[in-house]
């Protein structure tokens, strides 16, 4: 197959990771991948470190906290010519530790602007190229997380609370300062990164119900399972980024690592298994050899379509779509 014949898919955040991992398995299938990233010289290094051979794939600038910069990536990837088969949303920062939020150039809460603004803007301009792709089933896959779902195990940890975006108060009122919370209350950066990816699990949710019967697009999320040694962890103590490896390992058993998060992702994006719209995709909280992947129930708040729909209307006017 040539570069130009195979299939293509966007990844945002694959510099590092599980999103590094993941263009690196699909480039092993046979897909040609679309590195979008915020550090193009770091994203070169690390292709050519997990062996992604250069005519695989293509890295574009894509800073997700910065709403132009979005709109100029789909613009540069349009330049291209090519068509677009799946859609990977993966990037993402947390920031456990901040005690004041930091903002975007918009002035909005960067956890929140970059997890879930970022992409919900991206998501909207992208449903008619992966429409156009010709792909009879294109994909657009997200990455969910189980601190961001009360129905695990792993989400029940109140610390520093559960996810909630009550009734969107923080985002009616413009979600700008004083404002740095989706529910206007107070601000816990560790709360507002589960916050972040309880959008992400209602954006695609939302998209399913809106999208797929008319497209025929398939929109999923998964969790890859705990891949604790990440650079997510990078703005956490240092003694929690020795720690918390060893507990997943040790105690929990939830540990994965990057390579078979990627390989999990590329699942979800080629695997014809992985045909079905509007679900949460999960291999367990507690790894087990040759466990089989299964729908993951979502949270309540996750499955309320009042919330999505309003939280639908809200990011678009908060990232200037009509
Ligand atoms: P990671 O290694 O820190 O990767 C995050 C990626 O996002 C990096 O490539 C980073 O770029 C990029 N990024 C951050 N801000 C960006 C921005 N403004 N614009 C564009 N790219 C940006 O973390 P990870 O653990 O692989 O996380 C990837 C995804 O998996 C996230 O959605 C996370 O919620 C999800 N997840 C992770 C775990 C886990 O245990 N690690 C578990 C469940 C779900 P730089 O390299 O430039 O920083």
């Amino acid at each position: 197959m040539t570069t130009s014949n195979k299939p293509t898919v966007i990844i945002t955040g694959a510099s590092s990771g599980v999103g590094l991992q993941a263009a690196r398995a699909l480039a092993e299938k046979g897909w040609f991948v679309i590195m979008a990233c915020r550090n193009l010289e770091k994203t070169h290094k690390a292709a050519k470190e997990v062996g992604i051979a250069i005519q695989n794939y293509q890295a574009f600038y894509l800073d997700l906290a910065s709403f132009p910069s979005v709109r100029k990536f789909v613009e540069d990837f349009r330049a291209t010519g090519r068509k677009l088969d799946a859609l990977v949303c993966n990037a993402a920062v947390y920031y456990p530790l901040l005690k004041e939020p930091v903002r975007n150039e918009d002035g909005y809460e960067i956890s929140v602007a970059t997890n879930h603004l970022g992409h919900f803007l991206l998501c909207n301009l992208m449903l008619g190229d992966l429409q156009q792709s010709g792909n009879p089933q294109p994909r657009l896959v997200i990455l969910g997380t189980v601190t961001a779902n009360p129905k695990e195990l792993g989400g029940k940890i109140p610390i520093p609370a559960p996810p909630d975006l009550g009734d969107l108060e923080g985002f009616k009122q413009g979600f700008k300062a004083p404002i740095s919370m989706i529910d206007g209350k107070k601000f816990k950066s560790g709360k507002a990164y589960k916050d972040s990816k309880l959008c992400n699990m209602l954006t695609m949710k939302e998209l399913h119900r809106r999208y797929h019967q008319s497209t025929g697009i398939i929109l999923s999320a998964l969790y890859p399972g705990c891949v604790a040694n990440t650079a997510l962890f990078r703005n956490h103590y240092s003694l929690f980024q020795k720690i918390f490896p060893l507990f997943q390992k040790n105690i929990t058993g939830g540990y994965v690592t990057e390579e078979l998060s990627g390989e999990r992702v590329a699942m979800v994006v080629a695997d014809p298994e992985y045909n079905v719209s509007g679900v949460y995709w999960s291999w367990g909280n507690r790894q087990q050899e040759g466990r089989k992947s299964f729908v993951q129930e979502v949270s309540d708040e996750a499955s309320d379509t009042d919330k999505a729909k309003l939280l639908w209307d809200l990011s678009k006017q908060l990232v200037g779509l009509n």
